[in-house]
C-alpha cells in the first residue's frame, strides 16, 4: 500500500547504502550533537537534538537492513514507522533545522548530521510531506522562475529600476562578458540597494559581467524542499544561461544555501559546464581588495561597535572566513569586534534552510534568534554586518520582532559606499 509511511520508508531505505549504514551505526547516542543546535538550546526541546531528527532515518536502516531490528520489531519491543511519525518528523525537519551543519563539527565518531538530515528531508519531499509555505515557494519557483514572484518581467522592470535610482550601469544579457551575476529574490525584492552596490563593485574593478535575465534567481528551493529533481531543475537554468553567454565564471550573491547547492552540491548531482568557475561575491570582493583592483577608504566605518555575522553556508561551508576580517579591518579597524564563538564554530541566524519561509516556524526561530542577540550583547554591537541576504532578512525582522537598537548591515553596501574613486 502506497502510504506516506510506506513512501518515506522507501527512500530511506534506497538512500541507506554502505557510508550512511556505517554513519548510523558509529552513533553512540552520546548527545554532544544537542548542544550545537540552536533549536534545541534555546528551547530545551529534546526533539531538536540534532540525532532525533535522524531517528526515522536509523529506524528505517536498523528494521529493514539489520537482524537485531527485524527481531525487535516481530516482537513488537520496536514499532512499525506510522503516518503520524512521519508528519511529526516533516515539522522537526523543516521547522527546527536550518542545515546549518554545525552538529556535524561536533560528533566525535564524525556523523554528517547535516546531509544525513537532508536525506529526511528528501523523503519527506517524496512522500509529499512538505510544509505548505515552503511548498508554494517551491511551486512559484518552478511555474514563474523565482519563489518571490520575479517573473521575466517584474527582473527586467526592477533592474532597470534600481539601476535608474542609484545611477549605476547593470549589464543584461550581454553575450562574451566574462562573469554571470546571479542574485537571488530576496535581494532583487527586498534589498534592491544590494545589487546596485555590487554592481558598483564590479564596474570599479573593471568585471566584464552581466545579468540573465534565464538565469536571474540563485535562491534554490528545491534544496531546501529536498527534492533532488527541482533542485537540478532551477540550477540547469542558471548552468544553460552561463553556457548561453559563453562566461568562464558564475558568480552567486549573498545567498548561503544557493552557494551550496550550486558551488559544491551540484557536482555530486548533474554536470555543471566544463571550464565554468563559481564563487561567492565575498570571495570575489576579498579577491579585488588584495589585488588592489579596488580600494577602500580606510576607517570609513569606524564608529561605534560593529560585529559580523558568519553565515552557515559562506563561512562554515564555503570558508569565506578570512575575506570579510579583511575587509572589515579596514574599514573599521577600531570598532569591528568578535562575536563569540565565531567563524566556523559560529551560530546560525536562525532563518536559513527555508525556516523563514515557514509561517508555522515562527516562534522557534524568533526563540533560536535570542542567542544572537545574547552573543551581540556581549560585544555591545551597534551594528551587525552579514554577506547572506537571508541572514540579513531573519536579522531584520528580529531586530524589529524584539525591537532592538541595532544596525543591520550588508557588507557589499559597506564596501560599495567605501570605495575609493579610480
Ligand atoms: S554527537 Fe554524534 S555520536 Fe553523539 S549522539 Fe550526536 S550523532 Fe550520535
Ligand atoms: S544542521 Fe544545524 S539546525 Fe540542523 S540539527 Fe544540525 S545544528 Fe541543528
Amino acid at each position: 500500500m502506497k502510504t506516506i509511511s510506506n513512501i518515506a520508508m522507501n527512500t530511506f531505505v534506497k538512500e541507506t547504502g554502505g557510508y550512511v549504514a556505517a554513519q548510523l551505526e558509529a552513533c553512540t547516542r552520546c548527545g554532544m550533537c544537542a548542544d550545537a543546535c540552536h533549536f534545541y538550546v534555546a528551547t530545551g526541546n529534546p526533539e531538536y537534538a540534532p540525532v532525533w531528527k535522524i531517528d526515522l532515518l536509523k529506524r528505517a536502516y536498523e528494521q529493514r537492513f539489520t537482524l537485531s531490528g527485524k527481531v525487535k520489531l516481530a516482537l513488537g519491543v520496536d514499532k512499525p514507522v506510522t503516518d503520524e511519525d512521519i508528519q511529526k518528523f516533516s515539522k522537526i525537519v523543516y521547522e527546527a533545522c536550518t542545515m546549518c551543519n554545525k552538529c556535524s563539527m561536533v560528533c566525535p565518531m564524525g556523523l554528517q548530521l547535516g546531509p544525513l538530515i537532508h536525506e529526511v528531508r528528501t523523503s519527506m519531499s517524496n512522500a509529499g510531506v512538505v510544509p505548505d509555505d515552503l511548498m508554494k515557494a517551491v511551486n512559484k519557483q518552478v511555474e514563474e522562475g523565482s519563489p518571490l514572484g520575479v517573473t521575466d518581467d517584474v527582473y527586467d522592470d526592477r533592474i532597470e529600476w534600481v539601476a535608474d535610482e542609484w545611477e549605476v550601469d547593470i549589464p543584461v544579457d550581454v553575450k562574451g562578458a566574462d562573469t554571470l551575476v546571479v542574485f537571488s529574490s530576496i535581494e532583487v525584492m527586498k534589498f534592491p540597494e544590494n545589487i546596485a552596490a555590487i554592481a558598483k563593485i564590479l564596474n570599479t574593478a573593471g568585471e566584464k559581467w552581466t545579468l540573465s535575465t534565464a538565469g536571474r534567481e540563485v535562491v534554490n528551493f528545491g534544496f531546501y524542499e529536498g527534492s533532488e529533481e527541482r533542485t537540478k531543475m532551477f540550477m540547469q537554468r542558471i548552468f544553460d544561461a552561463a553556457k548561453e553567454l559563453g562566461v568562464k565564471k558564475i558568480v552567486v550573491t549573498e545567498c548561503g544555501h544557493a552557494y551550496d547547492a550550486l558551488r559544491w552540491t551540484s557536482y555530486n548531482m548533474m554536470e555543471v559546464p566544463a571550464g565554468i568557475e563559481i564563487t561567492h561575491i565575498v570571495g570575489l570582493i576579498g579577491e579585488y581588495v588584495r589585488s588592489g583592483k579596488i580600494k577602500l577608504k580606510a576607517g570609513a566605518f569606524d564608529n561605534g561597535v560593529i560585529t559580523f555575522h558568519d553565515a552557515c553556508k559562506i563561512q562554515r561551508r564555503g570558508g569565506h572566513i578570512k575575506e570579510p576580517r579583511e575587509i572589515l579591518k579596514i574599514l573599521a579597524p577600531n570598532s569591528f569586534k568578535e562575536m563569540s564563538p565565531s567563524k566556523e564554530q559560529a551560530i546560525c541566524c536562525g532563518g536559513g534552510g527555508g525556516v523563514i519561509a515557514i509561517k508555522e516556524a515562527d516562534p522557534v526561530r524568533y526563540a533560536a534568534f535570542e542567542l544572537k542577540i545574547d552573543q551581540m550583547k556581549a560585544v555591545g554591537a551597534d551594528a551587525v554586518v552579514m554577506s547572506c541576504s537571508n541572514c540579513r532578512l531573519q536579522f531584520t525582522d528580529c531586530v524589529q520582532h524584539f525591537n532592538l537598537d541595532v544596525k543591520v548591515k550588508g557588507l557589499s553596501q559597506m564596501v560599495a559606499d567605501a570605495l575609493e574613486e579610480r
